[in-house]
């Protein structure tokens, strides 16, 4: 298959991609490539060598100088990489555009993650087109290096015209140029110019002076931007020198002297005076304000960015280039950290919306903690990576990723103060329901105001203990005061509720209790009509109830009784804390029903079987029997007809007399409408919902008091009447018949 010439390295390597697509880094990687375009394969090499996850505890160095002055040879014997270098016996460009590698010396005198980026050189004999790639190539260099290796050939030195020096002069250009943009940055950089077969007859003191004079004449010679005229080139660069001897004339000499060079790449300190006194300085050539402070796992988006910027031949604004970076690496770490938050938090936002969908919202055990959890670990772990950026950046970044993070969290709060408090309702009202049960089966009088006490204490323990598990402390949001309040007014509404609830279940008592009593005393009265003894018919004692003063003693009895029922359910009801509206709604309510029940009970006792046997049972009593209570032997002689008229007449007044219940002194009825009241204030609907109207009461029931009051019409008193004279004609035929009956025997 053929390759092209171009992608072959001269010594046999190929390039960094390799065959099968996928990358081959055993050269380091090629940054640019030789049509300047930028290599995304960076980022895999930094993973690769595991440079991305070193922060800033790497160093960038980068290698300039003429073609074939053995840079290549020089950085692999260093740092142990594998540039390409050109074969001995050839002569030909091997370099192609940027490399860069990661130092493989396991050397512990040098610094960790040391990465070497091998520049393309000019060839001294052609340049022009070249120039702009040395241009951009220096640029994007000065934009990321710590150090910047200058390689020159011993007898170059003091050649100011020599193409050295044309490197020299581009590489404080643009170094004007970045600082134009970037006069907050401290960042300074090292020259670290490397003699190469270096004879030693000219001492290199010499020689760095002779560098050191044509320096300061090219920096004059440069028009310098506005503000930056008095400026001097020790503002911007250290210098350091390193002469090493021929490497195929002196090889012994050579690997000697560049394993002496390795042991410099390292932090440790320098002092610059004691170095220029030597000429050749002795510390670490990665000084801190060297560092461009970009983090290693955002380099590679960095040098991508800058060199889009310099070989579209825009203005390099580093600053901007930085937040731009921060921008976008904030946004990754963003996304990398919401990954694990999801993990955390999706099961669950999925369990609460579940619960929530099924109407049964449930209390997640442990939810506050896994919150917590989970939102300590996202931060820590953005602020671990982020940090390292434009601290503007990062703290807005930051900041956007509290709000996505609390929004989500707010809403599971939200949903778990919910569920503790439809949950802490629920128990709330079985364990009232479940209490009072158990005191109604116990038989003895329970305290219902004491049993909502407890569990309203008990629910609202349990509400607030689920609240406080929920709660991340130092965000305003994160607090259940307000939903705290709304529980427990809701515990107090469902309070009132079973509260009512009880005042129906006393009320039910009461009205059973004057039910059976008004049916006791109400049937005395009635049944003592069936002795006409006692009736009207008979001379008054006094001690005596009169048949006249039925309603009467009704009327007492009714209004006793109930007076009694009243104050047993206003005691009962004190005791459970009801209000006395409350009270007084439950005694006009009890007042209505109990007329009620003595309607029914008198609709009862007047039904017309019943009714009749009385007014039989009066009359005969009335017949039968003598002033004396002895009964009456019929004899021919007596009067039969006029006793049997007497007795006759004076029950068949009852008829009219029962059939309207009237008081005896006004001849009206009950002041029904008086005694029970008007409604109280506050009557709810649901209080009047099971009431039946009251005829004389309810206005608007368009029927008085008289009709209220009456039992019997007035075709049914007349039916009455004619069914109990013939039953008392029967009666009095008997007796004439036993009187005749008795005379003949
Ligand atoms: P580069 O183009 O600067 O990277 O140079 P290379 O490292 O590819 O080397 C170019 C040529 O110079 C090769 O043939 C090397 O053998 C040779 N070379 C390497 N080191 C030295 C040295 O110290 N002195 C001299 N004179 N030649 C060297
Ligand atoms: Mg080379």
């Amino acid at each position: 298959a053929y390759t092209a010439p171009d992608k072959m390295a001269v010594n046999g390597h190929f390039a960094s991609v390799g065959q099968n697509g996928d990358a081959n880094f055993e050269n380091g990687v090629q940054v640019i490539d030789e049509n300047k375009e930028f290599n995304a394969d960076l980022a895999k090499y930094l993973n690769y060598t595991g440079v991305s996850h070193a922060g800033f505890n790497y160093h960038l160095i980068s290698v300039f100088g003429s073609q074939s002055t053995g840079k290549s040879t020089l950085l692999n014997a260093l740092f142990k990489t594998d540039f390409s270098v050109m074969a001995e016996t050839e002569r030909r460009q091997t370099t192609k555009g940027i490399w860069l590698a990661k130092n493989k010396s396991t050397s512990t005198k040098m610094a960790d993650n040391i990465l070497v980026m091998d520049v393309e050189g000019t060839d001294g004999r052609e340049r022009g087109e070249d120039q702009d790639f040395e241009r951009k190539s220096s640029l994007f260099a000065l934009a990321t290096s710590e150090v910047l290796m200058v390689n020159i050939w011993e007898h170059q030195v003091g050649l100011y015209q020599g193409a050295n020096m044309g490197l020299l002069k581009t590489v404080f250009e643009v170094n004007l140029q970045l600082f134009l943009k970037d006069r907050k940055s401290t960042s300074r950089s090292l020259l670290y110019f490397v003699i190469r077969d270096f004879l030693g007859t000219t001492p290199l003191q010499n020689l760095r002076n002779t560098l050191m004079q044509d320096m300061g004449r090219i920096w004059s010679s440069l028009s310098k931007p506005p503000g930056l005229e008095k400026s001097s080139i020790d503002d911007y660069f250290d210098f350091a020198f390193t002469a090493l001897p021929h490497k195929l004339y002196q090889p012994e000499q050579f690997k000697a002297e560049v394993a002496k060079m390795a042991t410099r790449f390292n932090e440790s300190r320098r002092d610059p005076r004691r170095d220029a006194l030597l000429g050749e300085f002795e510390g670490g050539v990665f000084l801190p304000e060297y560092h461009r402070r970009i983090p290693a796992d955002g380099f590679s988006h960095y040098a991508e960015g800058i060199w889009d910027q310099i070989v579209n031949n825009k203005d390099l604004d580093l600053p901007t280039q930085q937040e731009l970076l921060a921008q976008f690496r904030c946004d990754e770490i963003m996304r990398e950290v919401m990954v694990d938050f999801d993990v955390a938090i999706n099961p669950l936002e999925a369990q609460q919306g579940d619960a929530a969908r099924t109407g049964k919202p449930e209390v997640i055990p442990g939810l506050g903690a896994a919150m917590k959890a989970a939102r300590n670990e996202a931060v820590k772990n953005f602020e671990t990576e982020a940090s390292r950026y434009h601290k503007a950046v990062y703290q807005r970044k930051r900041t956007e990723l509290e709000s996505k993070i609390d929004t989500r969290l707010k809403a599971l709060f939200a949903g778990q103060l919910n569920a503790a408090h439809k949950d802490g309702v629920q128990q709330f009202s079985d364990a009232v329901s479940a209490a009072v049960k158990a005191g109604q089966k116990k038989g003895a009088s329970y305290d219902f105001a004491e049993i909502v006490k407890e569990q309203k204490e008990v629910a609202l323990q349990r509400f607030e203990s689920h609240a406080k598990e929920a709660v991340i402390q130092g965000l305003s949001w994160s607090n259940y005061k307000q939903e705290m309040t709304l529980f427990q007014k809701d515990l107090d509404k469902i309070s009132g509720q079973l509260r009512r609830d009880e005042m129906r279940r006393l009320a039910t008592r009461v009205e059973r209790w004057v039910r059976s009593k008004l049916s006791d005393s109400i049937g005395v009265e009635f049944n003592a009509l069936g002795s006409g003894r006692s009736g009207s018919g008979a001379p008054e004692t006094g001690d005596k109830p009169s048949e006249r003063d039925i309603w009467d003693r009704i009327w007492n009895l009714f209004t006793s009784t109930v007076e009694e029922a009243e104050k047993r359910f206003a005691d009962r009801a004190a005791s459970f804390d009801a209000s006395a509206e409350e009270v007084e709604v439950g005694i006009w309510r009890l007042r209505r029903k109990s007329w009620g029940v003595l309607r029914s009970k008198i609709e009862e006792e007047m039904m017309e079987g019943n009714l009749l046997l009385k007014l039989r049972e009066n009359f005969e009593d009335k017949f039968r029997y003598d002033e004396a209570g002895v009964p009456r032997i019929w004899r021919p002689t007596d009067d039969i007809e006029g006793i049997y008229t007497k007795a006759r007449e004076s029950t068949l007044t009852l008829i009219p007399l029962l059939a309207r219940f009237r008081l005896s002194d006004t001849g009206s009825p009950p002041p029904l409408d008086r005694w029970i009241g008007p409604a109280p204030a506050a009557v709810t609907p649901a209080d009047e919902e099971d009431l039946t109207p009251i005829g004389g009461v309810d206005e608007d029931e368009g029927k008085s008091l008289e009709e209220e009051t009456t039992i019997l019409n007035e075709a049914k008193r007349q039916d009455l009447t004619v069914r109990f004279k013939k039953a008392a004609d029967g009666v009095y035929v008997e007796a004439k018949r036993s009187a005749i009956g008795g005379m003949t025997q």
